[in-house]
């Protein structure tokens, strides 16, 4: 494992050491906290961020794909500030509710345009979000008699979240390891990457046909009557920013047509301009039945996730619920009044700005920027689309020949842009980053020409590392 050492900040300047730190910190292997200063985080401006010692980071990924917004939007301090005044809390349980939730249901209603949603449901995370979806789906399925119909299709490479039955849902072994999971009535059918899992001589199109093909084998081998739904993002963001093959989207919805198969879309990232379309059902017409959204709902500025559901689901819910009496599924912090407050602020400014003409003025820049580095030896291929991009590091320009793992050199390479002041995430032999929004046209350029300078350095670092192989 790639030891961070060299540029431990937060040894330096002021002193202060967290090594050993008392926090089980999420996606963060034991021995970093136990030999290794953390990262610490103190300050954000804009599309920056500083640490404890005042070193600067362009913030390449908007915090974990979520600070839409950027780091310094004080009208969503103001909104929270309003909100916390008035009435910061209060629940929505039991026909009680609040103004804030309610306008913001509203909103959202408005806002998702790629089908007529009839519901929304209140959630604090994007996993929170896709476990109320499985239990949305069961409830339906047991309301209509069709007990037996409770299978969850995903793929591999999703990423929907980490608490049980999102854990499950995602395609990535590191999840499952050691948790027992996946649960069994969660299936996994093929990641949709054209460019590693391609046939010889296959065009896009049959890629997507096979795929489908698969997925519909899939369905009968279990039996249509046992599948229940299939969640998807419409681009896999943790996964490496995978985007979906030509017809891929057409394809998969035919088949779970035929047979009945709910469609989840995982919005989380996608949701709310990230690709230059307000949802990324939008830009692949996917008509969904059900819609997780997180993230960029609230600019992260609070936590907040929802699931929208489709006026047939929901008219089958409820109408189940007036028999039980009740639809006893909730949190305490479904619809919190002052989460509500900045999101509802944060779609406003969204709107106010016209998010999807920025994104889209900025996109070219940022994508075609990135992809003048194509040409490298040591990348394989640079995928993206609106402000989300991915750079996989193979050898040979082939998705067959990886670089040997302990090489680590996604993870060189993100270090190296730590070291010259950005903050990339690495995944595996993939970097991702999806900036915020307020990114200017300047600091776009900020971020290709570090990219250009860690790539430099990382190209160097991999042929000294293949000469010691010799
Ligand atoms: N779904 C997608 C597509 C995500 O990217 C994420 C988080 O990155 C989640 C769900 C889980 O969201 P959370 O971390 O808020 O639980």
């Amino acid at each position: 494992s790639l030891q961070r050492d060299d540029n431990s900040t937060t040894d330096t300047g002021s002193g202060q050491s967290f090594k050993g730190h008392g926090m089980l910190a999420p996606f963060t292997p034991g021995w970093q906290i136990a030999d290794v200063n953390p990262l610490v985080i103190e300050k954000s401006e804009g599309t920056y961020l500083y640490d404890i010692n005042g070193k600067k980071y362009l913030d390449s990924l908007a915090g974990l794909w979520s600070t839409s917004l950027g780091g310094s939007e004080a009208r969503l301090v103001a909104a929270a500030t309003e909100q916390l005044k008035t009435l910061p809390f209060y629940h929505s349980f039991w026909n009680r509710t609040t103004k804030p939730s309610l306008e913001l249901t509203k909103e959202i209603l408005e806002m998702f345009t790629a089908r007529k949603m009839g519901k929304v449901f209140f959630a604090n995370s994007g996993s929170e979000a896709n476990d109320s979806q499985v239990k949305l789906v069961w409830y339906y399925n047991n309301a209509l008699g069709r007990p037996k119909k409770k299978k969850i299709i995903s793929r591999l490479k999703g990423y929907h979240g980490s608490t049980l039955i999102a854990a499950s849902l995602t395609g990535i072994p590191a999840l499952h390891q050691q948790f027992d999971l996946p649960v069994p009535f969660v299936l996994h059918t093929d990641c949709p990457h054209f460019w590693r899992y391609h046939l010889p001589g296959e065009t896009e199109e049959e890629f997507s046909t096979r795929l489908a093909n698969n997925l519909e084998n899939l369905i009968l081998k279990e039996g249509p009557e046992t599948v229940a739904a299939f969640i998807a993002e419409p681009v896999i963001g943790s996964g490496g920013v995978i985007l979906p093959p030509a017809t891929y989207f057409d394809k998969v919805q035919a088949v779970l047509k035929k047979y009945d198969v709910l469609f989840i879309a995982d919005e989380v990232i996608c949701g709310f301009g990230r690709l230059g379309t307000m949802f990324g059902c939008d830009k692949y017409n996917i008509k969904p039945d059900l819609v997780s959204i997180a993230k960029a709902l609230s600019s992260a500025y609070i936590p907040i996730g929802g699931v929208l559901v489709s006026p047939e689901v929901s008219d089958v819910i409820h109408s189940q619920s007036n028999k039980l009496g009740n639809f006893a599924h909730g949190f305490t912090y479904s619809g919190h009044p002052v989460a509500c407050a900045v999101a509802l602020e944060t779609l406003k400014i969204y709107k106010e700005r016209n998010i999807l003409e920025v994104v889209n003025n900025l996109a070219p820049r940022f994508q075609d920027g990135i992809k003048a580095y194509q040409n490298s030896p040591i990348i394989g291929e640079i995928r993206g689309i609106g402000l989300i991009s991915g750079t996989e590091f193979t050898d040979n320009k082939s998705p067959n020949t990886p670089f040997p793992t302990e090489w680590g050199v996604a993870a060189y390479f993100g270090e190296v842009c730590e070291k010259y002041g950005m903050l990339v995430r690495v995944s595996g032999d993939t970097i991702t980053m999806s900036p915020p929004f307020c990114i200017t046209p300047e600091e776009i350029d900020e971020i290709i020409r570090i990219y250009g300078k860690a790539l430099k350095d990382t190209e160097q670092r991999v042929k000294e590392l293949k000469s010691q192989q010799k």
